[in-house]
């Protein structure tokens, strides 16, 4: 596989590292009023990333979900997927996910959300575009999911409509664009698949950007000198993980900005966002399932 990133290499100045930046920066601009679910702001954002996904070659679809947002009342969401089918066809398939949806409004100031999760949702279409060329030899499934940030509705949602069996691996990215202490790129998963994660990763030339393997909450809230949060459900895998499907996680939680009005594309750290999703890229190029 090392063949095919000499074959197609992606530098941080290529036009699909520039096309990854204008999505971001797009995806957080007041355009989408902070993209929050059940308001036309996230519609928006949902018609633009299918529109995206047409653009790149795929048929897009909007799933459609209603779920209980509150004591009284139900919300409606919509997850927006497109699919790669892989040439040697095996019954293997990865799901890619991130969300789009974020905290809206408040007043007349809108929460952008560029870090969270504009930056994971711009790298779902980078790698949606860049996978077509030379595409592995699994299934991938491109979700960007709506409420996950009251409750991962979206992933649960789309979860729950898969036929059992199909779906052996999620990828979920989630805050790719701020560290800011660490500069480190965060891989989480199961601790089962830890060595394994470890081991892929190791092989895959980083660009000077650092990478790091979890697979404890603790582990990583020491790291990230953060207290308390359950990484394990702190974003759309753990949906994957409830129904026993494995995962990796990639984000770099730690951003002073989070759920701020500062998330703002001024504040993300280009440079390290475009090293990482290209690192991604070439983690699921090399991706192999027989070692899970
Ligand atoms: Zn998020």
């Amino acid at each position: 596989m090392l063949l095919a990133v000499l074959l197609f290499p992606c530098d941080v100045n290529s036009a699909s590292s520039q096309q990854l930046l204008d999505d971001l920066r797009h995806l957080s601009s007041a355009v989408f009023s902070g993209r929050k679910t059940n308001t036309s702001g996230a519609e928006l954002s949902a018609l633009y990333l299918k529109d995206r996904f047409e653009l790149l070659g795929y048929s897009s679809e909007l799933q459609t979900f209603n779920y209980q947002s509150s004591l009284f009342s139900r919300s409606t969401g919509n997850n927006v997927i497109a699919t790669l089918t892989s040439k040697n066809s095996t019954s293997s398939t990865v799901v890619i996910t991130a969300h789009y949806d974020h905290l809206g409004k408040k007043g007349t100031q809108f929460y952008p959300g560029a870090n969270d999760n504009a930056s994971g949702v711009s790298a779902l279409l980078y790698l949606a575009k860049r996978l077509k060329i030379n595409t592995p030899t699994f299934n991938i499934i491109f979700v960007a999911t709506d409420a996950e940030e009251n409750g991962l509705h979206g992933s649960k949602y789309f979860v729950s409509q898969l036929p059992t069996g199909t779906v052996l691996f999620n990828i979920n990215l989630d805050m790719l664009a701020v560290s800011a202490r660490s500069k480190t790129l965060y891989a989480f998963t199961l601790p089962k698949l830890k060595k394994t994660i470890e081991s892929q990763l190791a092989t895959i030339s980083s660009n000077d950007l650092r990478v790091r393997v979890s697979s404890s909450s603790k582990h990583m809230n020491r790291l990230l000198r953060v207290d308390k949060i359950d990484w394990r459900k702190a974003s759309d895998h753990y949906s994957f993980a409830k129904a026993g499907i494995p995962y990796v996680y990639f984000g770099m939680g730690d951003d002073p900005h989070h759920h701020k009005k500062t998330d703002t594309f001024a504040n993300i750290d280009q440079d390290l966002y475009v090293k990482s999703v290209i690192y991604i890229e070439r983690f699921i190029r090399q991706f192999d399932f027989s070692q899970l």
